[in-house]
């Protein structure tokens, strides 16, 4: 990068734009450090920002804010079946019947929670890594 000086250019945050934008040096603290720049967009005079500190911060933000809404996935869907329901976990028989959010334990797949009591005898339960069609309340 070349150095900074008075009348140089340089990449500032300006607060009345909201953005980071191409500024003009008007003073320099020291041979490093800007002082105050001019924006050439609004001409507003003040002090240097630098944009990566600025920057980061909103950058982070939108990244989590994108995560969060990323599609769920079993395990998912499980977690958050399991955090709704306060059923407690029983074995799973198929002679039992069962309701919608109950907690099974099944002796193959583990804990799994009822989604859906499908028609006469059938149950679909998600489990921690696959959801499964199950019979129920058979005898
Ligand atoms: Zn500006």
């Amino acid at each position: 990068m070349s150095a900074l000086g008075v009348g140089k250019e340089v990449l500032s945050y300006c607060n009345k734009c909201k953005l980071t934008l191409a500024h003009i040096i008007l003073t320099m603290k020291d041979d490093a450090n800007i002082g105050k720049v001019e924006c050439k967009t609004c001409h507003g005079k003040h002090n240097y920002k630098d944009p990566s500190t600025v920057g980061a911060k909103k950058v982070k933000a939108r990244g989590a804010t994108k995560q969060s809404k990323s599609k769920l996935s079993v395990a998912d869907l499980w977690l958050d079946a399991v955090g709704k329901s306060d059923a407690k976990s029983q074995p799973y028989s198929p002679k039992t019947e069962y309701v919608l959010g109950d907690i099974i334990d099944h002796p193959k797949f583990g804990p799994g929670v009822i989604d859906k009591v499908i028609d006469g005898n059938k149950i679909q339960v998600i489990f921690r890594h696959e959801i499964k069609t199950l019979m129920h309340k058979l005898g």
